[in-house]
Formats: C-alpha cells, sequence, structure tokens
C-alpha cells in the first residue's frame, strides 16, 4: 500500500477508496499509520501544536446531546453560570505561561445569547491586548452573523463547532437541533473570516460508513482544524454504557481521518488519555495537535506527562502560531 505517495502527488482518497481501506481486515492498522505519518511528516514535521480549555459556563442547558454530561438529561448536574473575566483571562496566563498556542473558551448551551457574545467579545479584548499571540478559540454554540462579526473584531481566531457525527447518524446522538444548524454555524464562521474548527466524537455507535462519511464531512466543509475525541462515558448520560473501542480502533480512526484530511491539523481531544492509554504517543505520529489539561468535565492527564510524550517521540511543540511579544 502506498497511498501516501499518491496523496502527495495530489490524487485525493475517494470516499469509496476510503471505506475498502479501512475496513479491509487485511490491511494492519500500522500500515495505515505508517501511511498517515508519511502525510503528517511532510505537512508538519515532527511539531505538535497544543491547545488549552476553559469550560466558561457549565451545565443549564436546554439540549439532549446524548454523549454530554452537562446536558438536559443529566440527573446529577454540575453547573455554573458564565464565569467572571477575571478567571477567563486567568486561563489565559496559564496558557500563556505553558506555552501553549491556543486558548479555547467553551460554554454550555444551544448558543449564546447577545449578551453572552458581548461579554466574551470584551474579554478576549483583554487577552488579546495582554498576549497578542495567544490564539483564541471560542466555542459557544450555534451562532449568527451578528455574533461572528463581534467576536471577530474582538480577536478571535477561530470558532469551534464539531459535527459531531455523520448526518445520516446524528439524530440518534441529539433530537433538539439538527445537523444542518451546526454546518450553517461553521459556515457562518467561514464568511466571517474566522478559521473553522470542527471535529467529531467517534464510539457513540455510528457504523464504520458513518466514520468515513464524518471524515469527509470535514473536508467538504474545510475545517482548518479537526479535533477527533473519543467517546468517554459519562454514567448518566445516553451513551454512559457504551464501550466500543480499543486503542487500536482509535488508531485507525485517526489514521483515516488522516488520509482524508491530510493537510489539516488534526488533534485528538477529549477521551485520549481513557481510549488510547499506552498508544497515545503513537496517537502523534498521525495527529498533530493535543488538547493538555483537562476536558470540560473530564480530567485530562498532568500536563507534564504530555510534555514528556512529546519529547519522549522525539517530537517538539509548534510555538509558531506564537508571534513574539509586543516590546514596551
Ligand atoms: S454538548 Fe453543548 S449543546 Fe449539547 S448538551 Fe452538552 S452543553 Fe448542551
Amino acid at each position: 500500500m502506498n497511498i501516501a505517495k499518491r496523496i502527495l502527488e495530489g490524487d485525493a482518497l475517494t470516499p469509496s477508496e476510503a471505506y475498502e481501506i479501512y475496513t479491509d481486515n487485511t490491511i494492519d492498522t500500522l500500515e495505515m499509520v505508517d501511511q498517515a505519518y508519511q502525510l503528517r511528516k511532510h505537512y508538519y514535521g515532527h511539531k505538535v501544536k497544543l491547545n488549552m480549555i476553559l469550560n466558561a459556563k457549565s451545565g443549564i442547558c436546554p439540549e439532549d446531546c446524548g454523549y454530554c454530561g452537562q446536558s438536559r438529561d443529566m440527573k446529577k448536574k454540575t453547573r455554573y453560570g458564565l464565569v467572571d473575566k477575571e478567571k477567563i483571562s486567568e486561563g489565559a496566563e496559564v496558557a500563556h505561561d505553558n506555552n501553549i498556542g491556543t486558548y479555547c473558551i467553551v460554554m454550555s448551551g444551544r448558543g449564546p445569547s447577545d449578551k453572552e457574545v458581548d461579554y466574551i467579545a470584551d474579554t478576549v479584548k483583554d487577552i488579546k491586548q495582554a498576549h497578542p499571540q495567544l490564539k483564541i478559540c471560542a466555542c459557544l454554540g450555534i451562532a449568527k452573523d451578528e455574533h461572528a462579526v463581534k467576536l471577530k473584531d474582538a480577536g478571535v481566531d477561530r470558532y469551534n463547532h464539531n459535527l459531531n457525527t455523520s448526518e445520516n447518524y446524528h439524530d440518534n446522538v441529539v433530537t433538539t437541533h439538527t445537523y444542518q444548524q451546526r454546518v450553517d454555524t461553521v459556515e457562518t464562521m467561514k464568511k466571517h473570516n474566522i478559521s473553522p474548527c470542527s471535529g467529531v466524537i467517534c464510539g457513540m455507535g455510528e457504523s464504520l460508513q458513518d466514520r468515513v462519511d464524518m471524515a469527509f464531512a470535514l473536508k467538504e466543509i474545510d475545517a482548518d482544524s479537526i479535533p477527533i475525541n473519543f467517546l468517554h462515558p459519562i454514567k448518566g448520560t445516553k451513551f454512559g454504557d457504551m464501550d466500543e473501542l480499543t486503542p487500536m480502533k482509535c488508531m485507525r480512526i485517526l489514521a483515516l481521518f488522516r488520509l482524508v484530511n491530510p493537510t489539516k491539523e488534526i488533534r485528538i481531544a477529549g477521551g485520549r488519555e481513557v481510549n488510547l492509554r499506552a498508544l497515545q504517543s503513537m496517537s502523534l505520529m498521525v495527529a498533530n495537535s493535543i488538547f493538555v489539561g483537562d476536558y470540560l468535565i473530564t480530567g485530562g492527564q498532568p500536563n507534564k506527562m504530555d510534555f514528556d510524550m512529546i519529547k519522549d517521540m522525539g517530537f517538539e511543540i509548534d510555538y509558531d502560531n506564537l508571534v513574539p511579544e509586543v516590546q514596551q
């Protein structure tokens, strides 16, 4: 198999070819990883981008996303309203001090109110003044044009809104909003020159075909950054007892997404530690980006373990998205 060479020569995989490769049991997962690594190395060398999340508002959500511990269906709820601006800015300081390139401000809920967008925009302005080099990603839910304009003006670089799953499987995951609404939010951000970040959650009962469809949907939408979450089942959620991933299955998924989206930032997101386990370091052969620190309501491993993992693999942190501090 030499798909990487073919892709590098400009001949992209078709959906049916990707499905054949992904589902062919005679193709070893490590062979797929090897092909994906050649692409990763070509476009990103040995660099690893770092991202950090702040859960700026938790719970209080009317939506019924089956994977989410903040959904309306959760009996035991962790919830708090939008945190103080100081707390959001403190998170930015931590990101800056740890040389983390992108700081992601996340709010639970269907989408932000106008007031919430103003609040986040004001806070981002302050952060950007202190740390112009720090990239800011906002993840606030379904958003409108006016929201995108305000966020862009404030200095938001990127907006995350995951497609989460395939169009075909979407209604099994959530019934309170549509797949199209998700696509529309990504398109709104693109229209206003905010870098689109959109990814998936694997392991929610979707089929192999659904995963191939997800990889191509993200190619179609032209997401700059593709976070791949592996379901970390949370008790009390619809998918709380799901247990269908193995570390090797996760590797195969990552390789599939790289082969379909060779030039994109592929980021391993939530569920990395519990699903990839001992293969976390190997996953860097395919992905060029990770989250460090905790996720929204589940814990990550200590930062030092991530920094050591990157070093042990002979990889290095990608500081390219940092520009020098402004000298006074
Ligand atoms: S993923 Fe977001 S929209 Fe869905 S239930 Fe959780 S907080 Fe609400």
